[in-house]
């Protein structure tokens, strides 16, 4: 089912929850429910509020006596804290910075037909980390062997960097998930 964005107290994106757990948050009294216009309301008043409406983008939690809307954003109301994480150094990881497109070309192309491919090649001291490993499609990568992008005469189409954590960071085994309406401005907010 669906997802529910979590902002912190002073309205900065900073999880993505299950909605199971959303709701948890709001029943606890740890969070709010936000409607469309940011206007907060705590679990009771969320009831009332969302029971009666005809459609919700997020679904309707039903039981014998409630039927109320999930939340799709929240806000914590104690905690300011924007949890810090790493972006695990992984293949499906750099292909998802890397958008799937090849570093080289630019083609965009499926997983099984990507490589990572080192800019400086290991067997010239290129490290295997973030800012040296990029996706790259296999011809590219039979073609540039090892060899420096200059002297393959390969430019890169963009320098590669360890991604900073990020919503979208934590979204990044779903590339092709859609982000709710309701997400993207404050998403937006976060760039
Ligand atoms: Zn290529």
């Amino acid at each position: 089912m669906s997802r529910t964005l979590v902002l912190n107290r002073s309205f900065r994106a900073v999880a993505v929850a299950d909605w199971r757990r959303a709701v948890t948050l709001v029943y606890a009294g740890l969070a709010e429910a936000l409607d469309a216009e940011l206007v907060g309301y705590d679990f009771s008043a969320w009831v009332a509020a969302s029971s009666s409406w005809v459609r919700a983008p997020g679904g309707f939690v039903r039981s014998t006596r409630l039927r109320f809307a999930v939340p799709e954003v929240i806000r914590l109301t104690r905690y300011d804290r924007v949890p810090r994480r790493d972006v695990a150094f992984t293949r499906h990881n750099v292909f998802a910075r890397d958008r799937h497109r090849c570093a080289y070309c630019g083609r965009r192309q499926p997983p099984d037909a990507l490589d990572l491919d080192h800019v400086v090649p290991r067997s010239r001291g290129g490290p295997h980390d973030w800012t040296n490993v990029v996706a790259s499609c296999r011809p590219c990568n039979l073609r540039k062997a090892d060899r420096l992008p200059d002297e393959a005469d390969m430019p890169l189409k963009a320098r590669p960097e360890k991604p900073r954590w990020s919503l979208l960071g934590s979204l990044i085994p779903h590339p092709q998930m859609d982000i709710p309406d309701s997400w993207r401005r404050l998403l937006v907010a976060e760039a």
